[in-house]
């Protein structure tokens, strides 16, 4: 039997054809759990607990209740002759008449981001088209809520004509789309991050040498090289740095060194051999200061609420040496910004204080100095401070091309040999488990997150090593 097509599918498909594609017949074997999607159930839920003062219920029952908030309902009809359904994510109650009384709902939905998108528009849109003949009332506004630093925003939102109008053709073209084989993996390979289908798309790529597999190649770049007839990585790499230069006319006088790079980066890519590019100001630094003493650092942390919840140090003496369980040490931060936390960090900095801090990426140091600066550190000390920081993936990017999709931590530690404890993790698992363990304070969860920060500190060292020796070895 056919399935109904919804509000579900019906955003899928603005995100991307195929995900909607997949979605609605896809093998579900296939679909991986995202830690991205768990955390805005999550955050959903709470808020619209928050938005209903708690008179929240589900379904049918909760509307003829007259519950100020319902979630979990279903509704069907026909629009334009075809099936449809919708799960609106929330109904909120509102002033009015509607077959259940003196009052009506209004759909809303929750975005985990700041930015209010097609996505959030279109599937309000939709749910106001099939709810009105359900609770036989007009709707003339949805609502967009988010929350950031615990503060619950509210949009409201016109569902004008225009925008009804726009929905059922999109509506009409998501039905066409159904009825097709697959579609193509999307050029916006941004998009696949927070995507169940990942894993899938991702080895489709691989074998068809998708130009966006290559760092630094977005939908743009990809759609003007196809246009010049380079279709995949094999033609890429085959091209000349010059003939490539021309077609990159959009880079301006950048193109000739992007060339160069896109060119390097496809041939590294195909043959898995990574390639040296320039002696980077910031290794010199670290190689000077390689029979040193280390801090690495890593931070886990919320970024809707601004809140580093962890901070990991690791101390050692010297890079290469065995790493003992007493040399990590995680400085919780379970109260956003307690100045017992701030002054601990920035001590334990200060216990050696000509020692280097390794970090991967600028959050780090961003984070520390504004520590350093919330507890009125000295200036001069602030810029001492600031000038011990090494941060990796810049080296990293300045002198090495790799064999890999991209530069995250998790990609290059992996590339380069080091293997996470816990299977399968990232800062959004971690945000996860935050997430997790803010609402059942269950010790469990904090200790996933020690284990998964101190992997991610080891990664950082291991990437410091890695670059060590590759140094010596070539030199
Ligand atoms: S992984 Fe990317 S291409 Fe595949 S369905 Fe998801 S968004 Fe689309």
């Amino acid at each position: 039997m056919q399935k109904n097509l919804n509000n579900l599918y019906l955003k899928s498909f603005i995100r991307c054809k195929r995900k909607a594609w997949l979605d609605y017949q896809g093998n579900k074997l296939n679909k991986i759990w995202t830690p991205h999607q768990s955390i805005e159930i999550i955050n959903r839920y709470k808020n619209f607990y928050k938005l209903s003062d708690g008179d929240l219920y589900s379904g049918t029952k909760a509307c003829v209740k007259g519950s100020s908030g319902v979630i979990g309902l279903k509704a069907r009809s026909k629009v334009i002759n075809i099936n449809a359904e919708i799960q609106p994510q929330l109904l909120k109650k509102v002033g009015g008449f509607s077959k259940w009384g003196e009052y009506k709902y209004i759909p809303v939905v929750y975005k985990l981001g700041h930015r209010t998108t097609k996505e959030h528009l279109f599937d309000l849109g939709f749910c106001s088209i099939l709810l009105e003949p359900f609770q036989e009332s007009k709707i003339e506004k949805g609502l967009v809520i988010s929350n950031f630093s615990n503060q619950l925003n509210i949009q409201k939102i016109d569902l004008n004509q225009q925008l009804r109008k726009k929905v059922l053709n999109t509506f009409l073209k998501l039905n066409e789309c159904l009825k097709k084989s697959i579609p193509d993996i999307t050029e916006d390979r941004k998009k696949c991050t927070i995507c169940s289908w990942q894993k899938f798309c991702d080895k489709e790529a691989k074998d068809n040498g998708n130009l966006t597999d290559i760092d630094g190649i977005g939908s743009k770049t990809a759609l003007s090289l196809q246009k010049n007839g380079i279709l995949n990585i094999k033609e890429l790499a085959a091209t000349k740095k010059i003939d490539l230069g021309e077609k990159l006319f959009q880079f301006n006088e950048q193109k000739f060194e992007k060339a160069s790079k896109f060119i390097n980066q496809s041939n590294s890519y195909l043959s898995g051999i990574p390639i040296r590019i320039f002696e980077n100001e910031n290794l010199s630094y670290l190689l000077k200061n390689k029979d040193s003493g280390f801090f690495i650092f890593d931070i886990e942390s919320n970024p809707d609420e601004k809140h580093d919840f962890l901070y990991g140090f690791l101390k050692v003496n010297n890079l290469f040496e065995n790493i003992e369980d007493d040399l990590y040490d995680p400085i919780l931060n379970l109260k956003n910004n307690t100045k017992k936390s701030n002054k601990e960090i920035i001590q334990k900095l200060f216990s050696k204080k000509s020692w280097p801090v390794l970090h991967y990426g600028e959050t780090e140091k961003i984070a520390i100095l504004n520590l350093a600066r919330l507890i009125d550190l000295d200036v001069k000390e602030i810029e001492n401070l600031k000038s011990r920081f090494i941060d990796l993936h810049l080296i990293v990017r300045g002198s090495w091309i790799l064999p890999i999709r991209n530069y995250s931590l998790k990609t290059v530690a992996n590339w380069m040999g080091f293997k996470w404890k816990q299977k399968n993790v990232s800062g959004s698992k971690a945000l996860y488990w935050w997430i997790q363990y803010k609402s059942t304070l269950n010790d469990l969860f904090l200790k996933k997150i020690i284990k998964y920060n101190r992997d991610d500190c080891l990664a950082t060292l291991h990437i410091a090593k890695w670059l060590i020796k590759k140094h010596e070895n070539i030199n």
